[in-house]
């Protein structure tokens, strides 16, 4: 790197409180960071080369000590909710100086430029500050990596100081607990204390995003996975985490806008990052190859631990946690648009993982539904509990997102209402959750079916299938679909106990008009009728 490309970091840095600045290490490169990782004994390789790391005490993200200051201008804009969570600005200040004085003590600094959005119209240029190297090199991977000459003068607009060693005094700095993520749209910055898990990286930039982009450039935000295929047609795949979005979206047959998050303008789909966060619990080079062959020199692997006495991961293990996860490039797979940019869309997929095993595993929907489905933002988990009773724990998150959604719901819904309605896109539920009963009596639906629905629907495979309309949710199931069972589509035929079936989906209905009950009274009559039969 060129000493005018060094200085620039080190005016900037001063500029916002960052003094003692000695080793400093500027836009290393993957292998560098790996090594200083390795160095530091902040992690190990394994067997294919990949860097191995433990995120500490946080495997996941910590949305209730995430806060975006509650500064004059953001006071009347912001949706405040559980997942919004104000915080005052003179509690901005105070972490503001606890994290840059930890900073000019640490012995040694990450520093990295990047940028989200790959549509240049929108481009959002971002400088990290990372206590260490690892979360550097996520950096590197999830955000876009400028060029030689895009740094000769890169300007940072956007700061994110990540501070995972620094625990902060909740009574002194207005927090919860002694970890922190917290956004300031006026000083731009996000600062991430008391945790290393990566994750807070990569959401806190989509969080300002979905702010941004819907309020000052009119572009719809999304938390979706997009692809495209041979003939130019985009598919987008909404969903909530554990859903399928990365997984169902690398689809060798067809090339990768992005897995997680995306833009919708008016000429364009376009992918925020620059790389791919998966999920790699149980992973199978079979049934994942994409994914699995990811896992090599520069990818970054978290909370996964080894075979005893070798470096080869145990994918099975979720003795850390379930959420084991890899990071790396786009470029890591084959099948990557480049720039990730792709067609507006033809097809959007609504997935869900309904443990209760009720929702059809593919469905049409009308507009009314997709409105209805969209503010719903369904899925249900798996909830272990000490006792052997374990029931499904479902979950209502508007626009598929609520936690990284800084405006009303309503103003995602209406944006997307008008661009569906206007590109004329179809509208499909998916769920990859239970077949055959719920958790507990029935199974997963298998990867490969749901897969085969998928590609169904893409090559228009469904165009001319029959329809029966399903009797709780009033959705449209086909009743063939190329390389799948027929009695799997319709989910009443794969439960023994029929009267258990119709209790369960009553049930879920249910809980679909009481989440539906806040949003009533500003939807259209089209959209409330789209209700199940509860
Ligand atoms: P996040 O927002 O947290 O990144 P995601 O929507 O990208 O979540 P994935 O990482 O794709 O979710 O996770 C889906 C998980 O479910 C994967 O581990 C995948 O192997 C597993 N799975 C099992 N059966 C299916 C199925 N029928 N369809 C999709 N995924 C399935
Ligand atoms: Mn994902």
């Amino acid at each position: 790197m060129s000493t005018q490309t060094i200085a620039s970091p080190i005016k900037n840095l001063q500029k916002i409180g960052l003094k003692k600045i000695k080793p400093l290490h500027y836009q290393l490169h993957p292998e560098e960071l790996i090594q200083d990782t390795l160095r530091l004994n902040q992690g190990v390789l394994n067997d294919t080369g990949a860097l191995v790391i433990n995120t500490g005490e946080f495997t996941g993200r910590s949305p209730k000590d995430k806060f975006i200051v509650a500064d004059e201008t953001m006071a009347g804009t912001i949706h405040w909710n559980e997942f919004n969570i104000p915080i005052e600005p003179k509690y901005f200040d105070k972490i503001f100086n606890k994290v840059t004085e930890y900073i000019n003590s640490l012995p040694e600094i990450w520093v990295r430029d990047c940028f989200a959005n790959a549509d240049p119209r929108f481009r959002l240029n971002i400088r990290i500050v990372n206590e260490k190297p690892s979360n550097n090199l996520f950096a590197y991977n999830m955000f876009l990596r400028p060029t030689d000459e895009e740094l000769e003068n890169f300007d940072p607009e956007w700061y994110i100081l990540s501070v995972p060693g620094l625990k902060l005094n909740p009574k002194e700095c207005g927090t919860r607990n002694q970890n922190a993520a917290v956004v300031s749209f006026k000083h731009k910055m996000i600062l991430i204390a008391g945790t290393g898990y990566t994750g807070e990286i990569k959401k806190g930039i989509f969080t300002i995003l979905n702010y941004l982009l819907p309020i000052e450039k009119k572009v719809l935000s999304m938390h979706c996975s997009a692809n495209m295929g041979k003939k130019g047609d985009t598919a987008i795949f909404f969903g909530l985490s554990g859903t399928g979005k990365t997984t169902l979206s690398a689809d060798p047959g067809r090339k990768l806008i992005g897995d997680d998050e995306h833009g919708w303008t008016d000429d364009n789909i376009f992918n925020f990052e620059g790389g791919c966060y998966a999920k790699t619990i149980n992973l199978t080079e079979e049934k994942e190859p994409i994914i699995y062959n990811a896992i090599r020199p520069g990818a970054l692997v978290e909370n996964v631990t080894f075979y005893p006495g070798t470096n080869k991961i145990n994918f099975e293990d979720a003795s850390i946690t379930e959420n084991t996860r890899v990071s790396y490039p786009l470029h890591f797979i084959c099948n990557a648009l480049e720039p990730s940019i792709g067609n507006l869309p033809k097809n959007i997929f609504f997935l869900t993982c309904d443990a209760f095993g009720v929702l059809p595993p593919i469905s049409k929907l009308t507009p009314g539904q997709a409105m209805y489905q969209f503010i719903s933002g369904y899925t249900a988990k798996v909830a272990g509990t000490e006792s052997d009773v374990i029931e499904p724990k479902p979950t209502f998150s508007a626009c598929f997102g609520a936690p990284f959604l800084p405006l009303h719901p309503g103003k995602y819904a209406q944006m997307l209402g008008f661009k569906m309605q206007k590109h004329n896109v179809n509208v499909w539920m998916v769920n990859t959750g239970w077949t055959g009963g719920p958790y507990g009596v029935g199974s997963r639906m298998k990867l490969k079916y749901t897969r085969a629905m998928i590609t169904a629907v893409l090559e228009g495979k469904l165009n001319n299938a029959e329809f029966e309309t399903d009797p709780v949710f009033n959705v449209a199931i086909p009743k063939q679909c190329p390389d799948v069972p027929s009695e799997v589509l319709n989910p009443e035929n794969t439960w023994v106990d029929k009267k258990a079936y119709n209790d369960k989906a009553k049930y879920l209905a249910g809980l679909f008009k009481k989440n539906f009950e806040k949003y009533a009274d500003q939807v259209s009559a089209e959209v409330l009728e789209a209700a199940p039969n509860a």
